[in-house]
């Protein structure tokens, strides 16, 4: 028997509210996500009609308030949700992420109550959906870099840039964008600005890639586009704790979409090592397969006590930026290592599209990406590290 503050300090459930979302989340990815996922991959078209019904379920305002028209859930139905929505199809997941918290988020904070009233109900609803178009050409991890200006004009501002790799961008109503009002203030001077699109000067070009192909990436390119003064978010000196604020809450929550993989990458794995037979065997009754088995079940678990970690963390207050860093870190690179064993462990059928195996390997290596590489969340956890 283990000594009780030893027991104690390692106690850890879901309430039966927080299991009770997470069904609700499985059997809605189960029963009316996985039937589009084929479709919107092969085409890399995200059918819009989903908005809607998440909206109508309550699932896009997971984290906000009640008052505000939210679900007023904590961080770890969040995760729990996410890891369900991944389980069934990371760009699904990508879609619902980049509506739901960066889209969103910034006005909830920091929006006026025309600007709530505007964009984030209708968000919230599933009627409007929100791109946060923050990387550019030649901005990514260096965000202190952003070029896009938004200089002052009578009666509002005048966008001009470009922003690359924006997910939603080719399917949103309104665009979240990080610009520059004043270049001569310091390089953390960063605003966000509501703009409504279609709109003229505002071009969309839909990108194609390999990975989290069911939701849309877009280039977008700014050229003098006037937004109203009421589209401005927060100060004309910028919103950029803002930003911090909701990318560094934002990786745990990408914390989850990875282990949301690496548990479907996993599930797949057992089920064909129980089924495929070599020499009159399951390849599951193999040592090395069961093994690599064991191994990803482990990482995985280790990877689900830090996500869910994390989001503890952040319903007390407490998340620091090492810790959330770790916490995506840890998340990614295991469900990019779980996937690639998985695949391996399907031999060719790994590489066929029948098998989800592929799919979820290509949607990982997505996940060491956005939110901040693997580089620089290593940055982030060094630099804590005093060295
Ligand atoms: C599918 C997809 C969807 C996305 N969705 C959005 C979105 O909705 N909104 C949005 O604003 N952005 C989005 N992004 C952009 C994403 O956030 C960036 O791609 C990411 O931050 C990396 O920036 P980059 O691609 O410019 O890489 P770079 O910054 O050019 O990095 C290239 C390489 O250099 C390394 N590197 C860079 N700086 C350092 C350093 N200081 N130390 C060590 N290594 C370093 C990186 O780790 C990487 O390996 C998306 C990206 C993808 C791929």
């Amino acid at each position: 028997m283990l000594p009780q503050r030893y027991s104690d300090s390692m106690d850890f459930s879901f309430t039966p509210e927080q299991e009770q979302v997470r069904d609700l989340a499985r059997r809605f990815c189960e029963t009316e996500i996985a039937p589009l996922v084929r479709d919107a991959e092969e085409h890399e078209r995200f059918p819009r009609h989903v908005f809607k019904k998440w909206g109508d379920l309550g699932l896009l305002g997971v984290r906000y308030p009640a008052e505000d028209g939210g679900a007023g859930m904590d961080k770890v139905s969040d995760c729990l949700i996410r890891e369900e929505m991944s389980a069934v199809s990371q760009g699904f997941a990508s879609a619902w992420s980049a509506h739901s918290h960066l889209g969103i988020w910034p006005i909830w904070k920091a929006g006026t109550p025309e600007q709530k009233a505007s964009h984030f109900r209708p968000a919230l609803a599933g009627d409007k959906i929100a791109a946060f178009a923050l990387s550019e050409p030649d901005v990514g991890s260096n965000i202190r870099a952003l070029a896009t200006r938004a200089e002052k004009i009578a009666g509002g501002y005048r966008i001009t840039g470009s922003k690359l790799y924006i997910t939603n961008a080719p399917i949103a109503d309104f665009l979240l964008v990080a610009a520059r009002t004043r270049p001569e203030l310091s390089a953390d001077a960063i605003s966000l600005f509501i703009v409504d699109v279609p709109r003229d000067g505002v071009e969309i070009h839909s990108l194609e890639k390999e990975g989290i192909r069911a939701s849309e990436t877009g280039l977008i390119h700014f050229t003098d586009v006037f937004v109203p003064d009421a589209g401005l978010l927060g100060g004309i000196e910028g919103t950029y704790p803002v930003i911090l604020e909701s990318l560094s809450e934002n990786r745990v929550g990408v914390a989850a979409n990875a282990l949301g993989m690496a548990r479907a990458a996993l599930e797949a794995a057992v089920r064909f090592a129980r089924e495929r037979q070599v020499n009159g065997r399951t390849v599951g009754s193999y040592q090395a397969i069961a093994h690599k088995l064991a191994d990803m079940a482990a990482d995985i678990e280790a990877a689900r006590w830090l996500v869910y970690y994390g989001a503890w963390r952040v319903d007390q207050g407490t998340l620091d930026m090492p810790t959330g860093a770790k916490v995506k870190l840890v998340a990614s690179e295991t469900a990019v290592r779980v996937s690639e064993a998985a695949l391996r462990i399907h031999g060719g059928a790994g590489v066929m599209r029948e098998y989800p195996v592929g799919r979820i390997h290509r949607d990982a290596l997505v996940y060491t990406i956005v939110e901040g590489t693997s580089e620089i969340q290593r940055n982030i956890i060094a630099r804590g590290l005093d060295l």
